[in-house]
């Protein structure tokens, strides 16, 4: 793979300053454009700088375009594990048929991955709960406003050393039970992991976070009754000592987080189950005691414990404010294979030496 050097490297953030989410980008990322004559071509690796883009771009005006979100995280051996990305690959083609974008060639991404890894290795922070984050992209690119399909595009792959998500790091969430805005329709896009689904949440995210909420906990479209997710993050229940989450119906994005609890909690024998839960059964189990925990999960924030959810103007407190067991046992778990602290019995983390 070509690699275009750049004269001058950044300089790196202090060590013991917080990293904050997506604040910091490292020196180098991948790119590879698509054209109709010539497929996907000219992979490479070049200098992460501001790249020029006529105004009538396709990608500024009609938002054709997918991401991904995934993490690396430094092993004790020194080398470099990257969590399921094959998981995100498939998925990311999966978006990519949704929205009309030529699918890639997975083996091009997962090299340019590779190399963009071993050049940015010293940019893996260090300390406890950090990653690098890593943020495939593709953008429709061809100059023209007609409402058509682009014929040219973009993907590209930048790097982020991370902290916490949350300002206020696992510290329970307090949720805003959004009934009247909408994030995703049956028959929409909220499957597939495209920008335009985070434009059109942001207004209810918006007025949550006036409200003093991190989040809104979407309801499903039609009858604003079943339980989809959370903003950025699948949402599970544990209610009389199961864990439920809702099924992938349509209008959810299939988390590879939720996934790999999903697993997780199977093979360590608890009862889960993927169904259809209206807001009233989670409230009515939190009233009679029942709902012992609530968690969201996502590659940003791996598991996020929810200590609150408002309702119709009513909050109902959960797990006493505190993180809850199950909820602990995964965040332990998932961040233990990352970290590889903990075997990886499933083959989930991939080595770059
Ligand atoms: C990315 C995303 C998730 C979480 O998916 P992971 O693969 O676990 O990171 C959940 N909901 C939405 C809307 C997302 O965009």
């Amino acid at each position: 793979m070509q690699i275009i050097k750049r004269e001058q490297c950044k300089q790196k953030p202090n060590a013991d300053a917080p990293l904050g989410f997506g604040h910091y980008f490292t020196d180098y990322m991948f790119t590879m454009k698509y054209t109709a004559n010539e497929g996907w071509h000219d992979a490479k690796i070049q200098p992460n700088e501001p790249l020029r883009f006529d105004m009538a771009t396709s990608i500024f005006h009609y938002a054709q375009g997918i991401f991904e979100g995934m993490k690396a995280f430094r092993q004790p051996d020194g080398s470099v594990g990257v969590f399921r990305p094959d998981e995100n690959w498939a998925r990311m083609n999966n978006s990519a048929r949704r929205m009309c974008i030529p699918e890639f060639p997975v083996s091009v991404v997962e090299e340019g991955l590779e190399e963009l890894l071993k050049l940015e290795r010293d940019w893996i922070p260090h300390g406890a709960g950090t990653a690098l984050y890593i943020r495939p992209t593709i953008v429709a690119t061809r100059v023209m406003l007609g409402v058509h399909a682009s014929t040219e595009y973009l993907f590209f792959i930048i790097l982020s050393p991370v902290g916490s998500y949350y300002a206020h790091g696992l510290e329970p969430t307090k949720l805003l039970v959004e009934d009247y805005y909408t994030r995703a329709t049956l028959g929409g896009t909220g499957e597939a992991k495209c920008l335009g689904n985070y434009a059109a949440s942001m207004k209810a995210a918006e007025e949550a976070e006036a409200k003093g909420f991190d989040q809104v906990l979407w309801l499903d479209a039609q009858e604003k009754r079943y339980v989809e997710e959370v903003g950025s993050m699948n949402i599970f229940f544990v209610i009389d000592g199961e864990v439920v989450t809702p099924a992938l119906v349509g209008s959810i994005l299939p988390g590879i987080t939720r996934k790999s609890c999903l697993h997780l909690l199977r093979e360590r024998g608890y009862k889960t189950s993927e169904r259809r839960i209206s807001i009233e059964e989670v409230i009515k189990a939190a009233c009679d005691g029942r709902l012992t925990e609530a968690f969201g999960t996502g590659t940003a924030a791996v598991i996020s414990p929810v200590g609150l959810i408002r309702y119709k103007g009513v909050d109902y407190e959960i797990g006493g404010g505190k993180m809850g067991t199950v909820t602990k046992l995964l965040y332990d778990t998932v961040t233990g294979i990352q970290n590889g602290v903990i075997a990886d019995e499933y083959g989930w983390m991939k080595r770059i030496s």
